[in-house]
């Protein structure tokens, strides 16, 4: 007995000092070699073009009218003569309003880079404008911001990108690298016209690109409890998507003799077994590197339980499936959005239908989501139904080990000193879906910090930029763009 407790006690030592052991050495690894860099450019010329910009109502409805398709010229021309000094560089090829920049490098043997944003914003909900602190269109500078429907949502990015480039001219840079800028105008509604069309023409010209880098994730604070700084998430990946349809049937008839048997009894059935039967997910490759680097700046409990997940393991994928934000990093997500039933109240219906969307994690393909449903809830009152339209897949997960990745993560740690970056997953789609097919990666970042309040205006009410977060933004575009091209 006193053998198997000395046994016991000194198993479970050494099972803590593993635990520490694991703990103490789950720590960032130290970039030396990074100093932070001082870059100075034209600051006024760059705020006034952002506010400037924000001008035109270039907004992306689901019908262009004239008035928007002037905006869209207008700001074209206005683009054209603010950075001469691009535009006469370069080699310009319009797609449609989508513009796409060449600046030639001097090696041609090398495969290109795109660095791309979108100038198209959505519009401000009817009836918001009164909530604005200033008119959405009006590009207002105050001491700390600029304001305006775009200043997120990619204005700042494509005027950001266009600094950039015009102070690298400026100061006589040459990219040995061929670069290549795009600015789409029709990202807010799927790109068709604009992001696809350039990668049409870049397939068709022949060219396959090392890189490519378009807005995605920001660099964000307050992600993480307990951690004060900012988490900037490279994200080398984004959701696909799909709808299905679950129906419930029955034979319907009259109210007032209902059959034991009701469409709605076997759609809210399926609808339960989808909500307590998520599809399966967890911290494995992408999601796994994501987390693994963010919790090294986590407080101890956190780090702990991440550098330790041959044992905590179920105790941290349960925890990160609990939050909603997180939950969407481990696995494909199921939301019941619509439901329609019988047209009047006295009548049964006959079908029980609900549109359910899910956003397909890269692990798994639009036939899986199928699988699942079909396997949990399908039977003979219970059919599960395609959409015409067929989903779209997930993109392709890159390499977050790439020249490319390398060139954007430590751009970012030399403007912005001590932030984590890591690879992460764009939950929402971007113009990379198609550009995504000419590239071998692609990486989707804006480099400009960004509070939680202010992601709020990101689509919605009071969008608006901190100047100096622009303006740092600015100098990663350019220490991304110069180191890009060099080599
Ligand atoms: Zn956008």
């Amino acid at each position: 007995m006193l053998k198997l407790i000395k046994f016991s006690s000194a198993t479970l030592l050494l099972l803590i000092v593993i635990i520490l052991i694991n703990t103490l050495t789950h720590n960032p690894s130290r970039d030396d070699n990074l100093k932070k860099i001082v870059i100075n450019f034209d600051e006024v010329r760059a705020i006034n073009n952002l506010s400037d910009s924000i001008k035109f109502k270039t907004i992306s409805g689901q019908n262009r009218s004239q008035e928007s398709l002037e905006e869209f010229e207008s700001f074209i021309q206005w683009l054209k003569k603010s950075y001469q000094l691009v535009a006469a560089n370069t080699s310009l090829q319009r797609l449609n309003d989508t513009l796409l920049f060449k600046w030639e490098g001097s090696n041609l043997n090398l495969k290109p880079i795109l660095v791309t944003g979108h100038y198209d914003v959505v519009p401000v909900i009817p009836g918001t404008e009164e909530s604005w602190d200033e008119p959405p269109y009006s590009g207002k500078v105050d001491s700390e911001y600029v304001w305006g429907r775009g200043a997120l949502d990619d204005k700042s990015g494509v005027i950001g990108i266009l600094e950039a480039v015009t102070h690298l001219i400026e100061s006589g840079f040459k990219p040995v690298r061929t670069i290549y800028l795009s600015f789409g105008h029709d990202e807010e509604i799927g790109g068709v016209n604009g992001a696809a069309e350039v990668a049409k023409y870049l397939a068709e010209e022949g060219i396959q690109l090392e890189w490519s880098l378009d807005e995605g994730s920001f660099l964000l604070e307050g992600f993480i409890p307990g951690v004060d700084k900012y988490v900037a998430a490279i994200n080398v990946a984004e959701k696909g998507s799909v709808t299905l349809q679950v129906v419930g049937k029955a034979t319907g008839g009259h109210s007032s003799m209902p059959t034991r048997s009701s469409a709605v009894g076997h759609l809210s059935k399926a609808l339960v077994a989808l909500d307590e039967n998520r599809m399966p997910g967890g911290l494995e490759g992408l999601s796994l590197a994501m987390f693994d680097e963010i919790s090294k700046h986590m407080p101890f409990v956190y780090k702990m339980a991440f550098a330790n997940r041959w044992i905590f393991g179920g105790i941290v994928d349960s925890y990160l499936s609990r939050v909603p934000a997180t939950n969407a990093m481990l696995r494909t997500t199921t939301a019941p959005t619509m439901l329609s039933a019988s047209v009047k109240t006295n009548v049964l219906p006959i079908e029980a239908i609900a549109l359910v969307n899910f956003r397909i994690h890269p692990q798994n393909s639009v036939e899986d989501v199928f699988t699942h449903v079909r396997g949990l809830v399908e039977n003979e009152n219970v059919e599960v139904r395609a959409l015409s339209y067929a989903g779209r897949p997930a993109s392709q997960v890159s390499s977050w080990e790439s020249e490319g990745y390398k060139v954007i993560e430590s751009s970012v740690k030399e403007i912005f000193g001590d932030v984590i970056v890591a690879p992460g997953l764009m939950i929402a789609g971007s113009d990379t879906r198609h550009y995504g097919k000419v590239a071998d990666n692609s990486y989707r970042f804006n480099p400009f910090p960004l509070s939680n309040k202010e992601l709020a205006g990101f689509h919605g009410t009071n969008e608006k930029i901190r100047k100096k977060d622009f303006l740092d933004g600015i100098r990663a575009y350019i220490r991304i763009i110069e180191k890009g091209s060099s080599t």
